[in-house]
């Protein structure tokens, strides 16, 4: 049934939203497709549903085609299997927390692989049963910390979510390169410019985690590529072996700091002023930790401060006589020092903790910082440090490096020079392997009747990210501009003027075009005068408009390419074969 203007849910604004920034986000709103009902939070109206139930379709239909079957899990859930796999923890403030009235705790579902796991656990149990792959189309909720663009990243969106179940790593792989597969057809009839990256650094081969990126300025990804198709998010740079990249200008530099402490002076100092309570003594690999703790508390306040630094605030191994309580002293253990290698070449970290002061201690001494950089290359020497670094320009918590440190021209991995653009993360394909399989206890029994742990994989995509990606890339002064394939409807037949016999042929092409198999939308609003419905039709955006009016009594009605512009009248009796 057609949609008609007349009784449609729907009011068209003439003003920009003031709480968008984007231009199809101001669009969206101002052509009726969603409302803002909290930030990150969007009301879907129909044109909006008519569209994101297109982009669901393309998705259903590529996911069934490499046979993953649909269900749909609930995105209330309890807390005990992200306990489980230590996400409850792991997620931080991102995580939507509840209680129910029981005071149990509960969440809102950022993604589901521990559900999907149990489930699976609960009814197969058998290789026989493999492999197996699910998906959903499904309300997610992250409580984003700068929810941005409407709907291009929500607090609560939607997303299909699918989880793959295998054997062994070879039927993981033909799940992965199937998933890949079916995304690269979805955003190719998507209509997106994409590119797919490396979404991990030096995980082996490289392919363990891809992102599919839509290019474009808007994006909050960084990514870099080469000329053989080489492609990585600017996060899973590894980067080369130093210098590539030199730190010559900009704030943070490697600088002579000749009087500097090594770890060993502080070590020896950590001996003599704070013998350990069990009688053995500090060495570096069981004491860095406890010595950067003191340092950072030295009157035993948990108020952090510089570590290591050279010149006025440089360390004074005298101030290990602390007031930290060997109690409250956390033991270094062997995971940190794996995790700092760094610290093994009796090197303390580099500059100035930055903004993040609380947390810098631990992003300062990251590996990936430590490892192939030129700073690090620079200062891993005693008397020599980086200074001025700054967490978050020039580094961050999960050790990646930033833009700010790759530029145009630098060498990638493969020695060739990278060029950098930004790209939206539409799609992101894991291979989880056994982590969540294993944390919750999935096994099933293989030929020979062994338990074995399953392989997972998981797979994203978002799709009221889509709507709003496609609407940013399909737009012009006057409105949006939407491809066929997701267009609320395929034509817009506009009905001008008072004449009964307008009303009535718009009515009869309406029918003939949905005899056809077309969708439409149908301004039949008496009252509304044509420059209005005009506007209105160019602000939706459908591909193809079909006006009626005063031209009907010479047997012509326009047809406009809302793309092109372009219009031009057609015999009213060819119409219909005009739009197919
Ligand atoms: P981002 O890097 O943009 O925060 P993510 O890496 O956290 O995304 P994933 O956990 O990989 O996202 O989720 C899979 C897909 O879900 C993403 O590729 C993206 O398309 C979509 N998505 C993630 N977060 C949001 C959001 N807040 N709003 C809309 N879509 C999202
Ligand atoms: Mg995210
Ligand atoms: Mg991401
Ligand atoms: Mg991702």
């Amino acid at each position: 049934m057609a949609l008609r203007m007349s009784t449609l849910f729907l009011r068209t604004l003439r003003e920009d939203p003031a709480d968008a920034e984007l231009p199809g986000h101001k669009l969206l709103v101002r052509a009726g497709y969603i409302r803002r009902a909290a930030p990150g939070i969007y009301t879907w109206l129909p044109l909006g549903l008519k569209v994101r139930a297109k982009v669901e379709a393309i998705i259903r239909e590529e996911m069934d085609a490499i046979g993953a079957q649909e269900v749909q899990f609930p995105a209330l859930l309890p807390r005990e299997p992200y306990e489980a796999s230590n996400r409850w923890t792991e997620y931080g403030p991102n995580l939507f927390r509840l209680k129910d009235r029981r005071d149990n705790d509960m969440l809102l579902g950022p993604t589901h692989e521990e559900m999907f796991c149990l489930t699976v656990k609960d009814m197969y149990s058998s290789y026989k049963d493999l492999p197996l792959s699910l998906y959903q189309i499904q309300n997610k909720y992250r409580d984003e910390a700068r929810p941005r663009a409407g709907i291009l990243r929500g607090r609560e969106f939607i997303m299909k979510d699918s989880y793959s179940f295998d054997i062994n790593e070879a039927g993981l792989q033909k799940s992965y390169d199937a998933h890949r597969d079916a995304y690269t057809k979805i955003f190719n009839r998507l209509g997106f410019e994409y590119v797919i990256v490396h979404a991990d650094a030096g995980a082996m081969g490289g392919s363990a985690s891809e992102e599919f990126l839509a290019v474009s300025d808007l994006g909050e990804d960084t990514f870099v590529r080469d000329d053989a198709g080489y492609a990585a998010n600017v996060e899973a740079v590894e980067v080369p072996q130093a210098p590539a990249v030199e730190v010559t200008a900009g704030p943070a530099h490697v600088e002579d700091t000749p009087d500097t402490p090594t770890i060993e002076t502080l070590v020896a100092a950590l001996n003599a002023n704070h013998p350990r309570e069990d009688g053995r003594s500090w060495t570096a690999a069981d004491t860095l930790k406890n010595v950067l703790v003191m340092l950072a508390h030295p009157d035993g306040t948990r108020e952090p401060l510089a570590v290591g630094l050279p010149g006025d605030r440089e360390v004074d191994p005298k101030r290990l006589e602390t007031k930290v309580a060997p109690a409250e002293i956390e033991p270094f253990e062997e995971s940190d020092f794996k995790r700092y290698p760094m610290l093994a070449k009796g090197y303390i970290g580099p500059g100035v903790l930055g903004e993040e002061k609380a947390s810098g201690i631990r992003y300062l001494l990251d590996p990936s910082v430590a490892e192939g950089s030129a700073w690090v290359t620079g200062a891993d020497e005693h008397g020599k440090h980086v200074l001025d670094l700054v967490y978050g320009r020039d580094f961050t918590a999960d050790g990646t490096v930033q833009a700010a440190q790759l530029r145009e021209g630098d060498l990638g991995p493969n020695g060739r020079a990278l060029t950098l653009a930004r790209g939206v993360e539409m799609g992101h394909i894991f291979q989880l392997g056994t982590k969540y399989a294993e944390a919750l206890g999935l096994k099933v029994l293989d030929e020979n009747g062994k338990l074995v742990t399953v392989t997972m994989g998981s797979y994203g995509v978002g799709v009221t990210r889509a709507v709003g990606m496609i609407a940013e890339d399909n737009l012009d002064d006057i409105g949006l501009v939407w491809p066929r394939e997701v267009a609320p409807a395929d034509v817009h037949v506009v009905a001008t003027g008072k004449d009964d016999a307008v009303f009535l042929k718009a009515a009869e092409i309406v029918n003939e075009l949905e005899a056809q198999g077309l969708e439409v939308l149908y301004d039949d609003r008496l009252k509304v005068s044509p420059g209005v419905k005009f506007k209105d039709a160019e602000l939706i955006g459908v591909p193809t408009i079909l006006v009626l009016g005063k031209g009907l009594a010479d047997g012509t009605v326009e047809l406009k390419d809302r793309r092109s512009g372009e219009r031009r009248d057609v015999p009213v009796e060819g119409a219909v074969t005009e739009v197919l």
